[in-house]
């Protein structure tokens, strides 16, 4: 029995096969599913997982035809030649004694073209398709064409299938009445909205028989009104059980639902109270998921019977070596995944390669190959920033020797501002992964250290400049005055503000700052907390209404806000893709007011005074913020570039090479790429 984790490490028996252990990888599509060659990199990609411990892998979702796909080109399982590819990835993934199901996913209405079909003619509104609504026919032959699908899924080499039945696809839409009109005998009352669901998992289990996993992803919680009462869960989760699934993983809010499930501001395991709901009334072990990403969580989640697995996606994005660093009992080596979203989720939506913020190299092994430098280079980190952080690790890693020299009495940058932010605790997870990895390298960490151009810096090979950026200070009559101050002064040294608020630029920093200041210091950080999460959110915890939503209770803001841009557009158009809805509408419930079309006069002792769209205003504001954009501070860089006859060649990564739109996701991956360039 292991020491720590008792209830992870044990081997789950399914009957006809044994789980080495109850970590889920969940499925996640990453966009070399239809790459060129994008198998041999997914094998990579996957063998690196399951060489990294996990038990039971399941893939990004496949499409069983070509209506069922999510887009256009999505990758799809129906004919015996697309078999090959997959044993690229079944024969990696069983190289490292892990076990491995492909997702069949059939996106309904949600797919993004004009072959959308769904069980009623009703458009999703994520979606500027208008599904056609299938015939009886055409859904005997979906049930034929997930069946097909499993088969040649048994083919490649995979141990199993999940069936996609949740987050509003395919088998979704017909469950919930919200999507479902039909008069036939698929819809109408719940046996009949049902029966595709259980249809599929019998037809599947009769065609592969016993010894083949069939993974039931249960929608237990949709968040969407008109969707699936509590009773009619309990009673879908026994008939799928009965039509012979070997595990039920749950399924929580569909895509076009109002309530954030993922991202990270979502109270770690949050939604595994709903698992723990179900597992009172199923037999076969149930999967728990959603904001899962540190052992601990997970060992709590099998320790106190919530569920019998627990389901991780992202945190194998941030970190391959998870589970085999959990087995070593070594967590605090863990690269935690944040739930930004950043580069996982926001990629794929916009048709890019899936990665990981704080792991560039996810998806993309095959360009980071393991090695160690061929002539070690002694060099200076100038920053320990995101940017200088990720390239001192990674050099010393490839076998580098680095000093990093950094102002301030911590490492972090601007990084160590963003975890002060009120459902941004996460952030300091990074951190924490930073410092440990420094003292674990050993790596010389010089703090309050400044440098200058007149340092003396000739023992250096390389001089990597990573000094970040400063607030950009827009020209305004008044913009000195005591009551203007930058978002550094609020977040970073804590100076005071005032009842009334008038925040300058809308931007990422725009948003985190008035997030900050509507929160009443006093109160614990309401993200930590998971019921006043829900509560806030309209996620009905008693399950007294359809869906699992009932009235939000926001909490009002602590200060009198206003977040005021020049451009005209809605407020945070820049914000990531799948988060953006989310800051927006956490802001508009607390009250904080949206400006928009402005044009800043000057500052007084009265406050802001400004035209809104051409009528002049005044804020009565006590205090200003400044959240108006960044500049690079690339000084020092120019003055070593420009020294005649240094030993040592100077680099430029991360925010000090460009302002522009500079986030930790670049800065790490300039930090990364620049390590690894200096290695060749
Ligand atoms: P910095 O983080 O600015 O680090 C530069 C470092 O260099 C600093 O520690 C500085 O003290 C040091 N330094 C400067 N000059 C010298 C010198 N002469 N000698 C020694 N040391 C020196 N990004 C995201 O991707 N997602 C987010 O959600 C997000 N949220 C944010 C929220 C807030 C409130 C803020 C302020 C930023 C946020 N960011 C976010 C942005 C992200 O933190 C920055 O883009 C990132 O930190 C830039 O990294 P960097 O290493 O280039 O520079
Ligand atoms: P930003 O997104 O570029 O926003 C700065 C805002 O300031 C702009 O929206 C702009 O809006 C305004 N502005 C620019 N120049 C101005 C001037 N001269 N006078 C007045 N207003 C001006 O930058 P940021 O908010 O500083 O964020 C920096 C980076 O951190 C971003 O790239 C972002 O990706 C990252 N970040 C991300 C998150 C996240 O949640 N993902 C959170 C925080 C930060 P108008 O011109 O319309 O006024
Ligand atoms: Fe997690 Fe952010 Fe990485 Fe996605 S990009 S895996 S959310 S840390």
């Amino acid at each position: 029995m292991h020491k720590r984790y008792p209830h992870l490490f044990q081997p789950l028996d399914l009957g006809f096969v044994t789980l080495k252990n109850r970590f889920l990888m969940g499925s996640m599509h990453t966009g070399l599913e239809e790459t060129k060659n994008g198998f041999e990199k997914l094998a990579q990609f996957y063998a690196e997982r399951a060489q990294g411990g996990v038990g039971l892998i399941v893939t990004g979702g496949i499409a069983p035809n070509f209506s069922a796909r999510i887009k256009p080109n999505a990758a799809q399982l129906s004919f015996s030649f697309q078999v090959k590819k997959h044993r690229l990835v079944t024969e990696a993934v069983h190289h490292h004694n892990s076990k491995i199901c492909l997702q069949i996913l059939h996106a309904g209405r949600y797919a993004y073209h004009p072959l959308a079909v769904a069980p009623s003619k009703i458009k999703s509104p994520i979606s500027p398709f208008t599904p056609k609504a299938l015939s009886l026919k055409g859904i005997k032959k979906v049930i034929t064409d997930f069946t097909q699908c499993a088969v040649l899924s048994a083919e490649a080499g995979y141990d199993g299938v999940e069936i996609m039945g949740s987050e509003g696809y395919l088998i979704n839409q017909f469950i919930a009445p919200k999507t479902n009109h039909r008069v036939d005998q698929y819809g109408g009352n719940f046996t009949n909205r049902t029966r595709i669901a259980t249809d599929i998992v019998s037809a599947i289990r009769q065609r592969l028989g016993e010894n083949f996993i069939i993974i039931y992803r249960l929608s237990m919680l949709d968040l969407v009104s008109q969707g699936s009462s509590w009773q009619e869960v309990v009673t879908l989760g026994k008939a799928i059980e009965a039509a012979g699934a070997t595990l039920i993983n749950t399924g929580i809010g569909w895509h076009e639902a109002r309530v954030p499930t993922i991202a990270t501001m979502v109270p770690r395991s949050a939604f595994s109270w709903i698992t723990q709901r179900l597992k009172q009334e199923i037999k076969i072990p149930l999967v728990a998921t959603n904001r899962i990403n540190t052992p601990d969580v997970a060992e709590t989640i099998l320790a106190s019977g919530q569920a019998d697995m627990v389901s991780m996606a992202r945190p194998f994005l941030a970190d391959p070596q998870f589970v085999n660093k959990a087995y070593a009992q070594q967590a605090d080596r863990i690269n935690t995944c944040i739930g930004c979203n950043q580069a996982c989720l926001d990629h794929v939506f916009q048709n890019k390669i899936a990665s990981c913020l704080v792991n560039p190299k996810a998806c993309h092994e095959t360009e980071f190959p393991l090695k160690t430098a061929t002539k070690i280079q002694r060099i200076a980190v100038i920053g320990a920033g995101p940017a200088g952080l990720s390239f001192a690790i990674e050099a010393t890693q490839l076998g580098h020797d680095v000093v990093i020299y950094e102002k301030h009495a911590d490492i972090g940058g601007q990084f160590s501002i963003a975890k002060e932010i009120p459902g941004k605790e996460e952030f300091n997870e990074t951190i924490r992964y930073f410092n440990t990895h420094i003292q674990l390298l050993n790596i010389d960490l010089q703090l309050n250290c400044t440098i200058n151009a007149t340092t003396d810096l000739s023992e250096f090979d390389h001089i990597v400049i990573a000094t970040g950026v400063t607030p950009r200070i827009p020209a305004m009559t008044g913009i000195e005055a005591k009551h203007v101050l930058t978002y550094q002064d609020v977040l970073w040294h804590k100076r005071a503000v005032g009842h009334t608020v008038a925040i300058l630029g809308a931007g990422g920093i725009g948003f985190d700052t008035a997030e900050f200041l509507a929160h009443n210091p006093e109160h614990n950080p309401t993200s930590l907390d998971g019921l006043n999460f829900l509560k806030q959110w309209g996620v009905d915890t008693h399950y007294e209404h359809r869906g699992g939503i009932t009235e939000k209770q926001p909490q009002d803001s602590f200060r009198r806000i206003y977040l005021i841009q020049r451009k005209t557009g809605k407020h945070g158009a820049t914000l990531g893709k799948t988060t953006g809805w989310i800051h927006r509408q956490s802001l508009k419930d607390k009250g904080v007011e949206m400006i928009a079309g402005a044009h800043y006069d000057k500052v007084s002792t009265q406050g802001l005074h400004l035209h809104i769209n051409h009528q002049p205003e005044l804020i009565e504001a006590d205090t200003i913020v400044l959240c108006t954009g960044q500049e690079s501070n690339n000084g020092l860089y120019n003055e070593l570039k420009n020294q005649p006859e240094t030993p040592y060649q100077v680099h430029l990564i991360g925010g000090a090479h460009i302002a522009q739109e500079i986030d930790a996701k670049r800065a790490i991956d300039d930090g990364i790429r620049l390590a690894h360039q200096l290695s060749q």
